[in-house]
C-alpha cells in the first residue's frame, strides 16, 4: 500500500494556462507572416530585449570571451571533453551495415547527419550553458554540418559564460533570442534567422509547447520541458544527502516536480524536516522552495519492488537510486530519462559535469522515448541494389503477385517487367 505523506497541492503550467497553446500558436502565426518584425515585437514584449541584431558577431563574441573568467572557460572546457567523449562512444555503437538477403540481393542501412541544426538553450532564470554542450557539441559529434544556436538575454543582459559555452561547442551562428520567438524563428525561417531542418534543446513550458506545435514543419528532439527529479531510497539512504539533492532540482523552476518514494518512513520523515531546515539557507528559495511547496511529493512503500513499480508510473525525467544494490534498478525500472545509481552520482552531475546528455524526457515522455543523443541528429536511411538477373526476376514474380493482391497494376507492371527481361516471362503493357 502507498502512503502518501506529502502530495502536489497545485497544477503544473501547462494545465495551469490552458492558454500556453494559444499564446504560442499565436506567437508562430505572426512570426510566419511577418518574420523579423514579428520576432522583435515578441522578443520586446517577453524579453525586454531589442538589440541592433540578434546575431552576435565574430568581434562580439570575442570581446564576450574575453569576460569570461579563465576558470570558467577550463571548466567549461573539461566537461565539453566529458560530453564529447561519450557522444563519440555513442556514435561508435552506430554500425552501417550491408547484408546480402540470397545471392545477388544486397540491402543496407547508413546513418547520415542532418543537415542544418538550430540549438535552443534556455536561459530565461539561470545561464544554462550545460545545454549548449548537450545540444551544439552533440550534434557537432553527429556531423550536423550547420548548428546555429539561441538563447535568451537574462534580465536584459548577455549571458557571457553561456555564450562562450555555445561558441567552444562549435555553433556557427549564435543567436540572442529566447522562447517562442527563437524556435519559431529557426523553424519556418525570416529575413535574417536562416531556416534550420531540425530543433533540440530543452526549455520551459512555452518552449517546448513551441516545439510539439512546429513539429512535422521540422524534426525535433523531444519533449523536454520542466525538470522532474525521483528518488527511490530504502532504510539505508541518507535523508539529508535526499534533501539536498530533491532541492537541487526543485530549484529548476517553480514548476518542478520533486518526488521521494521511500521503503522507510523515518527516512520519509527525516527527509522532510531536512528540506524545512535547508531552503532557508538556499539563495534560489524562492523557487525551489515554491516548487517544493506545490509539487514535492513523498511517499512510503512497503517494498522495494512497490517503488520502482510506482517510479516506473512516474516516468520521470530523472531517477536517483539511493538504496543497497542501487544497481539492481537497471533490471527492475523500464520508464526513466536517465537513471543515478548510488550516492556517490547524483543528478546535478547529469546535469553540469559527468558527460551523459542532459535533454531527457519529462511529462511522461519517457514512456516512448530516451534524451538526446547522437543518434537524435542523425537519419537512419536504408538503400538496395540487386546484382543478379535471376534475384530480379524472381522478385519481380513476387512483387507482381503482392501487388494484385492490393490492385496495384502500375506496382504489378514493374516487377513483370523484370521477370521478362531477367527469366523471359511473357510481358504487355
Ligand atoms: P527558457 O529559455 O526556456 O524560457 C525563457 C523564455 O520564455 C523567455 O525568453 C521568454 O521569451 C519566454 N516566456 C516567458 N514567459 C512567457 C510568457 N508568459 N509568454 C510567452 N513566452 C514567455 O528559460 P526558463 O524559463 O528559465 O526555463 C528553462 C527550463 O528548461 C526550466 O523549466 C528547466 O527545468 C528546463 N530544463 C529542462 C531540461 C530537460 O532536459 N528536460 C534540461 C534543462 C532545463
Amino acid at each position: 500500500m502507498t502512503r502518501y505523506l506529502k502530495q502536489t497541492q497545485a497544477q503544473l503550467t501547462e494545465q495551469k494556462h490552458s492558454q500556453v497553446p494559444t499564446i504560442v500558436s499565436g506567437v508562430i502565426a505572426d512570426i510566419r507572416a511577418k518574420g523579423d518584425q514579428a520576432v522583435r515585437k515578441y522578443s520586446e514584449q517577453f524579453d525586454k530585449w531589442s538589440p541592433a541584431s540578434f546575431l552576435l558577431s565574430k568581434q562580439q563574441i570575442d570581446e564576450i570571451l574575453t569576460k569570461v573568467s579563465d576558470q570558467t572557460k577550463k571548466d567549461i572546457h573539461q566537461v565539453q571533453e566529458n560530453v564529447r567523449k561519450f557522444a563519440s562512444a555513442q556514435l561508435r555503437s552506430l554500425n552501417d551495415f550491408e547484408i546480402e538477403m540470397s545471392p545477388g540481393v544486397h540491402l543496407g542501412q547508413k546513418n547520415i547527419p542532418i543537415s542544418s541544426v538550430g540549438a535552443y538553450i534556455p536561459g530565461g532564470k539561470y545561464p544554462l550553458l550545460a545545454s549548449a554542450h548537450m545540444t551544439i557539441l552533440t550534434a557537432k559529434v553527429a556531423g550536423v554540418k550547420n548548428v546555429i544556436g539561441c538563447t535568451p538575454p537574462i534580465a536584459g543582459k548577455i549571458p557571457y559564460a553561456t555564450i562562450a559555452a555555445m561558441h567552444y561547442a562549435g555553433a556557427d551562428q549564435i543567436y540572442l533570442l529566447g522562447g517562442v520567438q527563437a524556435v519559431a524563428a529557426m523553424a519556418v525561417g525570416t529575413e535574417t534567422i536562416p531556416k534550420v531542418d531540425f530543433i533540440a534543446g530543452p526549455g520551459n513550458a512555452f518552449v517546448a509547447e513551441a516545439k510539439r506545435q512546429l513539429f512535422g514543419e521540422i524534426g525535433i528532439d523531444l519533449f523536454a520541458g520542466p525538470t522532474e527529479v525521483l528518488i527511490v531510497a530504502d532504510d539505508a539512504a541518507d535523508p539529508f544527502t535526499i534533501a539536498t539533492d530533491l532541492l537541487s532540482q526543485a530549484e529548476h523552476g517553480i514548476d518542478s516536480p520533486a518526488v521521494l518514494i521511500t521503503t522507510s518512513e523515518t527516512v520519509a520523515v527525516r527527509t522532510m524536516q531536512y528540506i524545512d531546515q535547508l531552503l532557508p539557507n538556499l539563495q534560489t528559495a524562492n523557487i525551489a522552495g515554491g516548487s517544493w511547496k506545490n509539487f514535492g511529493e513523498v511517499a512510503v512503500v512497503e517494498d522495494l519492488d512497490k517503488a520502482y513499480q510506482l517510479a516506473d508510473e512516474y516516468a520521470y525525467e530523472h531517477v536517483q537510486i539511493l538504496t543497497r544494490r542501487p544497481r539492481e534498478a537497471l533490471e527492475k525500472m523500464q520508464h526513466y530519462g536517465a537513471l543515478f545509481l548510488g550516492e556517490k552520482t547524483c543528478v546535478s552531475y547529469g546535469d553540469k559535469a559527468i558527460g551523459t546528455n542532459h535533454v531527457l524526457p519529462t511529462r511522461k515522455a519517457a514512456r516512448y522515448t530516451g534524451g538526446l543523443w547522437v543518434g537524435k541528429f542523425l537519419r537512419t536511411v536504408t538503400y538496395q541494389e540487386v546484382t543478379a538477373g535471376e534475384a530480379s526476376g524472381q522478385l519481380g514474380q513476387l512483387c507482381g503477385r503482392a501487388a494484385r493482391a492490393e490492385n496495384f497494376e502500375g506496382h504489378a507492371r514493374s516487377g513483370d517487367l523484370r521477370a521478362h527481361k531477367y527469366m523471359g516471362e511473357e510481358y504487355r503493357w
